[in-house]
């Protein structure tokens, strides 16, 4: 975790707690000044003495940060302070390094259940569940296909393996008949 980068930042989100107990997909829009995360807003080196870090340049858009909550229960949330709180790390979406050769730093989101969401805060359906069923059901008849193609052939040795073990007993049990009448013992 120690690797150079940007100043790591805090932001703070309020989400509603079911959200949080379903892992919902949510989005919001990450503010251009955000409190660094080292000195939590009271200042150090990292932010310049002033608390805060500028994620990005005043003439940049906005930018957007999609994050999956992790499936949580309120009650297996960390106390801190102010309450339950999940913190998650997001990487390359804190505060911009000096050298543009570096990576951003991290951003340090802090989620706190509550009744309802904060405005900013939307959630996203997932529009990735419906491909996938339909590339699975698109997926399903091949397998099966081959399984009816493969068990015709598979399971016909066996058979005919049978038949010819089948064959070779009774064709020994004849001998053994004939061999026990010549020897006059049937
Ligand atoms: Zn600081």
């Amino acid at each position: 975790m120690d690797v150079p980068r940007g100043p790591d930042v805090i932001h703070r989100i309020h989400v509603a707690a079911e959200w949080l107990e379903e892992g919902a997909l949510i989005e919001f829009e990450l503010p251009r000044n955000l409190k660094c995360a080292a000195c939590e807003g009271g200042g150090c080196d990292a932010c310049g003495r002033s608390g805060a870090v500028s994620v990005r340049g005043r003439k940049e858009l906005g930018e957007v940060v999609q994050v999956t909550l992790p499936k949580r229960d309120e009650s297996s949330l960390e106390s801190t302070a102010s309450g339950r709180t999940l913190v998650i790390r997001i990487p390359e979406r804190g505060g911009m390094s000096e050298s543009p050769a570096l990576p951003r730093g991290l951003l340090l989101l802090s989620v706190v259940p509550a009744d309802a969401s904060d405005p900013g805060v939307q959630r996203i359906e997932r529009p990735v569940p419906p491909p996938v069923l339909t590339e699975e059901e698109a997926m399903a008849p091949e397998p099966a296909a081959e399984g009816a193609d493969a068990p015709a052939p598979v399971a016909a040795p066996p058979k005919s393996r049978t038949a010819l073990w089948v064959g070779v007993v009774i064709v020994l049990w004849l001998l053994l008949l004939a061999w026990l009448r010549l020897t006059g013992r049937g």
